[in-house]
C-alpha cells in the first residue's frame, strides 16, 4: 500500500535549495542548458519540480490537499525522469523520486489516475502490451525461418515496443547471432515488463505482473535477460526488486552485450558510407535510473543517519560508457557531447506525451536544440520511447538513429 509516511524524512529535510532543478554548478556553462528538470523549465513554477512535488506529498500526508482540481495532471505530467533525485542526492541523502512514486500510489488509491494511463493499464491487463494489440502478434515480425536455442539460459526480451519498432528487435537478434550468443525468445510467455504500472503508482497490478514475469523467467530456466529497450532494462534493474525476489537473475541491455562482443573482437564491422557527427542522448532508464534497487528497511537517526547503511542510487553507475564505446567503434562516426549528459541528461519527455502533450513536445524540441548546439547532424539513442519523442517531427527536427539498428547495419556478417 502507498505509504507517504515512509518518505516523511525526505519531505521534512528539503531545504528548498533548488539543486534538483539545475545541473551541478561546477558543470554549468551559462543559463542555456543549465536546467535539469524539464517540467520546471517549461511550466515555470516550483510546484512543477522535485522540490514542489515532495512539498505536495507533505501536504497530502498532512491531509491538507485533495486531488480533482488538476493536481493529478501536474503529478503525471512529470515524466519521472529522476534528474531531480540524483541532483538532490549530490548534496543530500534523500529520496525525491521514490517520494514522487509514493505520491502516485496515493493518487491511484484516491482514484485519480488520469484516463490515458488507465487505458494503458487496461491494455496491459487484457493484451499484455501497452498498445492493446493482439498478444498473438507480439512476435509477428519474426522471419518464418527464425530458430532460437531452446536450451539457452539467456532470453532476449523484446518488449512491447517491438510491435512498433521491430527493426530494433531484429537488430538485437543480428548482433547476438553475429557474436555467437546463444539465446531464446519467450514467445507467448513474454508479457509487458510492467514499467507503465509501477512507474505510475499502480502497485497492486505491477506486483502481480512483475512476480508473474520473474516466475516465467525461472520456469524457462533463464539466468540472463537481455533487452534492447531502455525502459524494460530500467524496470528490471530499478523496479523489479521492489516487488519480487530477483536473486540469481542478471539483466543486461543490448548495448552492454554488444560492447563486450566488440571489445572481445567478436563483431566485425564495415566502414560507413559518409562521415557523420552525432551526439548521444542518455535515456533516463538506461542511465541514471538503471541502477539496481536494493530494498532498505531501517531507522533514520538524527542528521539523517540511515541504520543499517542504505545503498543509495545516485545515478553514477548507469549504462553510460557502453553506448559511447559502440559509437567510437563505428568508423566515420564522430561523437560530440551535449552539455547535459550522463546522469544529468535532459529527459526526452516521452512519458509526458499522454498527459501533457504540449510540455512533452517542448521537451523533445529542447533536447534537439541542445543536440544541434553541440554540432550534431543526428541524435543517437537506444530507447524506443526516446525514438518516439526525439524522432518526431516538430521544432528543431533532427535525424534520429537507434544505436542497436546502427550497429547491426554495420555488421559484416550476415546473421
Ligand atoms: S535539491 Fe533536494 S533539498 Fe534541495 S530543493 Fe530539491 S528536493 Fe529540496
Ligand atoms: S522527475 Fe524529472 S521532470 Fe519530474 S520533477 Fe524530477 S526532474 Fe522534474
Amino acid at each position: 500500500m502507498a505509504n507517504l509516511a515512509d518518505f516523511k524524512y525526505t519531505m521534512e529535510s528539503c531545504n528548498h535549495c533548488g539543486q534538483c532543478k539545475w545541473i551541478l554548478p561546477a558543470r554549468m556553462k551559462g543559463w542555456d542548458f543549465a536546467s535539469v528538470c524539464p517540467l520546471h523549465e517549461f511550466h515555470g513554477f516550483d510546484a512543477y519540480s522535485g522540490q514542489g512535488l515532495i512539498q505536495i506529498a507533505k501536504e497530502r500526508l498532512d491531509g491538507k490537499l485533495e486531488y480533482g482540481d488538476g493536481l493529478e495532471t501536474l503529478l503525471y505530467a512529470c515524466p519521472a525522469c529522476g534528474a531531480c533525485d540524483i541532483n538532490c542526492k549530490s548534496v543530500r541523502d534523500m529520496e525525491v523520486l521514490d517520494t514522487i512514486y509514493a505520491l502516485r500510489e496515493d493518487c491511484v488509491e484516491a482514484g485519480y489516475l488520469p484516463e490515458p494511463l488507465r487505458r494503458t493499464a487496461a491494455n496491459v491487463e487484457e493484451t499484455h502490451n501497452i498498445y492493446g494489440k493482439p498478444h498473438s502478434e507480439r512476435f509477428a515480425w519474426l522471419p518464418p525461418d527464425f530458430r532460437d536455442d531452446p536450451e539457452a539460459d539467456t532470453a532476449l526480451f523484446v518488449g512491447c515496443s517491438a510491435y512498433r519498432y521491430p527493426d530494433i528487435a531484429l537488430a538485437a537478434i543480428r548482433i547476438l547471432r553475429a557474436g555467437g550468443v546463444k539465446f531464446k525468445l519467450l514467445r507467448e510467455d513474454e508479457w509487458c515488463c510492467g514499467a507503465p504500472l509501477w512507474r505510475t503508482g499502480q502497485r497492486e497490478a505491477a506486483e502481480k505482473l512483475i512476480r508473474r514475469n520473474v516466475d516465467t523467467f525461472r520456469r524457462h530456466g533463464i539466468q540472463t535477460v537481455i533487452t534492447a529497450c531502455a525502459e524494460c532494462f530500467g524496470s528490471f534493474r530499478g523496479g523489479y526488486p521492489r516487488y519480487a525476489d530477483t536473486e540469481g537473475l542478471e539483466f543486461k541491455h543490448i548495448t552492454q552485450v554488444a560492447a563486450e562482443l566488440l571489445s572481445g573482437g567478436k563483431l566485425r564491422l564495415r566502414k560507413g558510407d559518409e562521415p557523420l557527427r552525432v551526439t548521444y542522448h542518455d535515456p533516463c532508464m538506461l542511465g541514471r535510473l538503471s541502477e539496481k534497487y536494493v530494498p532498505w528497511d531501517g531507522e533514520i537517526r538524527p542528521y539523517g543517519l540511515h541504520v543499517p547503511e542504505k545503498v543509495w542510487r545516485r545515478g553514477e553507475h548507469g549504462v553510460y560508457e557502453e553506448p559511447r564505446e559502440i559509437l567510437r567503434a563505428l568508423e566515420g562516426v564522430e561523437l560530440c557531447e551535449m552539455t547535459r549528459n550522463l546522469e544529468e541528461a535532459l529527459c526526452c519527455g516521452a512519458a509526458a506525451r499522454d498527459v501533457d502533450p504540449e510540455f512533452a513536445a517542448w521537451t523533445a524540441a529542447e533536447r534537439r536544440r541542445e543536440a544541434k548546439a553541440a554540432g550534431a547532424q543526428a541524435i543517437v539513442s537506444c530507447c524506443p520511447f526516446c525514438r518516439d519523442a526525439l524522432g518526431s517531427d516538430g521544432e528543431n527536427a533532427l535525424p534520429y538513429l537507434d544505436l542497436t539498428v546502427l550497429l547491426a547495419e554495420r555488421l559484416k556478417e550476415e546473421a
